[in-house]
């Protein structure tokens, strides 16, 4: 970095750290909002939120990047991007029948620490449990990471996966597979690749919508170079979320051959109507990005106000059934402790 001294001598761009090598997305992602008073005062919102908003942060922590805090309105409580991530008093009120610590039955689906095993042909790893934003409405929220973490124990997920021929697709999850760095991310690639067996890797992710820096260059070639056909799912509810740096790496992905689809969940007073749903599938297209699930919220302690009832929910799905081609309806979904897929519901 000869040419930073020189300029630096000159005054005119202030020193960086010698030999700093942390990914530009890293740094951005350590400047994360964690602190419910800076929120509240950077987005200019009624300080009387503050008393709930720690309180409910306290059982579990709020998380913003700043890519996703340029996108919220400032001064509107209402917004549907901010409503994903304040800490609400609501979280802390009782909850109602059948809102519990794990909703669909994901420690019962373990099969190794961190590898679940519920669909034929598919397994899922929890790579992680770190997440670049907290989601208010997460179905992980209380899940002990702690224990049950493929990244303590992938030498037994492996032996898992080798014994099991008929797993054709890996699904790397978390918490967020992609706030893993690029180089621990290629070794369990490479350790994936050397199974015979698997066809497809697939990664759900919330980092291209949330920190679209993590979609380095070094990222997109190692899942183009990959043996296994490359599917990304990433997660978007509402249409604001998708800026030009979203579009920018989207367009990096499909370039390269990734496989890209979408997955929302419906959430009262963040897309519960038809207009936001359909102009969200509008920008999914736009992006070069398939809409695939639109699921009902899992029934998780702590985020029973985001519920949208099933009859709702539904006479919703049949509204958007009539604005939209038919490729760009994503599927009505909700998970079932137990059952052999996800039960498709509506049109
Ligand atoms: C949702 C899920 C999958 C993937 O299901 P698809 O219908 O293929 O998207 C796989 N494994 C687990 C444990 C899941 O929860
Ligand atoms: S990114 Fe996914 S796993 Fe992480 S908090 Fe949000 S919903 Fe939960």
């Amino acid at each position: 970095m000869l040419w930073v001294n020189r300029y630096y001598r000159a005054g005119m761009i202030p020193r960086i750290p010698a030999r700093d090598d942390t990914p530009a997305w890293q740094r951005l992602l350590a400047r994360s909002i964690t602190d419910p008073a800076e929120l509240l005062r950077r987005l200019r919102l009624d300080p009387a939120l503050l008393p709930a908003a720690r309180a409910a942060a306290a059982r579990f922590r709020l998380r913003v990047t700043l890519p996703w805090l340029a996108r919220i309105r400032p001064g509107d409580p209402h917004d549907p991007l901010l409503r994903q991530v304040l800490p609400l008093g609501e979280e802390l009120a009782p909850q109602p029948p059948g809102f519990g610590p794990d909703p669909v039955g994901d420690l019962a689906a373990g099969r190794a620490p961190g590898l679940l095993h519920k669909y034929h042909g598919r397994a899922l790893l929890i790579t992680t449990g770190a997440c670049a934003i907290h989601c208010r409405y997460c179905f992980r929220r209380h899940y002990p990471y702690g224990e049950h973490n493929a990244a303590a124990a992938l030498d037994d997920s492996l032996a898992y996966l080798r014994r099991r021929p008929d797993i054709e697709e890996v699904i790397l999850s978390g918490g967020d597979p992609l706030m893993l760095g690029d180089a621990r991310l290629a070794a369990l690639l490479d350790a994936l690749e050397a199974l015979p067996h698997l066809r497809r890797l697939r990664l759900h992710s919330r980092l291209p919508v949330v920190l679209p820096q993590r979609v380095t260059p070094t990222l997109v070639a190692r899942l183009a170079a990959s043996r296994l056909a490359a599917v990304l799912v990433i997660h978007a509810n509402h249409p604001r979320e998708i800026d030009d740096s979203v579009t920018e790496a989207m367009q990096a992905l499909n370039r390269a051959g990734v496989r890209l689809f979408n997955q929302s969940v419906l959430l009262r007073g963040v897309n519960d109507d038809v207009d936001s749903l359909a102009e969200l599938s509008e920008r999914l297209f736009d992006i070069g990005v398939q809409p695939y699930y639109l699921h009902l919220l899992d029934p998780v302690a702590g985020a029973a106000h985001f519920e949208v009832p099933e009859a709702e929910a539904r006479a919703l799905h049949a509204a958007l059934a009539a604005r939209l081609p038919g490729y760009l309806l994503p599927r009505l979904a909700r998970e079932q402790a137990g059952a052999p897929a996800k039960t498709l519901l509506g049109a």
